[in-house]
């Protein structure tokens, strides 16, 4: 996704040491990931980065919630999503280090980064791949309509077990041990 110009923390201009950054990421963001899924949202980060002479230590905390449809009921609902992801940009240019997905290497000259990727991935990290409604809040409509097509897809009942039904109510086999 492209990157939101807001996001971007010069860094080169910050002492060493911590320094904390919040962002409040809102429908267009949701709408730039291009993930059909994400219809919106609103989610507030933390951003704590940890500035050294070769590192900046982010540490990424989402809380809020994405507009998705439900896996269940397919209505719109604000799924919660919380969590957090750590990332180490080393501003050594070395690349030897980028095996390491935690690591990412900065150009040596490099004075600024984009947060707006690791947000998108901290997000996405924290969704699980099925979401539906706490139980009892899907669309009723729809729940009955979906309880109804299990009941008519029921596996029919084996024919063995119904002989044995009859024959045990049948009171004229009773002599058969
Ligand atoms: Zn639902």
């Amino acid at each position: 996704m492209d990157a939101f110009p807001e996001h971007t923390i010069a860094f080169t201009g910050l002492k060493d040491g911590e320094h904390r950054f919040t962002y409040e990421l809102d429908n267009a963001f949701f709408v730039a990931t291009e993930q059909e899924d994400y219809v919106g949202g609103k989610v507030h980060v933390d951003v704590t980065m940890d500035k050294s002479q070769h590192m900046l230590v982010c540490k990424i905390h989402v809380d809020g919630t994405v507009q998705v449809h439900c896996d269940h009921c397919n209505a719109l609902m604000d799924f919660p999503v919380k969590g957090d992801q750590r990332q180490i940009f080393t501003l050594t240019g070395d690349e030897n280090e980028e095996g390491d997905e935690e690591l990412v290497p900065l150009d040596a000259q490099a004075h600024e980064v984009n947060l707006t990727h690791y947000f998108f991935e901290c997000i996405t990290l924290h969704m699980p791949a099925r979401r539906v409604h706490p139980q009892g809040q899907c669309d009723p409509e729809v729940d009955q309509a979906l309880s109804q097509f299990t009941v008519e897809h029921e596996p029919e009942p084996d024919p063995r077990w119904e002989a044995l039904k009859a024959l045990k109510n049948d009171p004229s086999d009773l002599s058969i041990p």
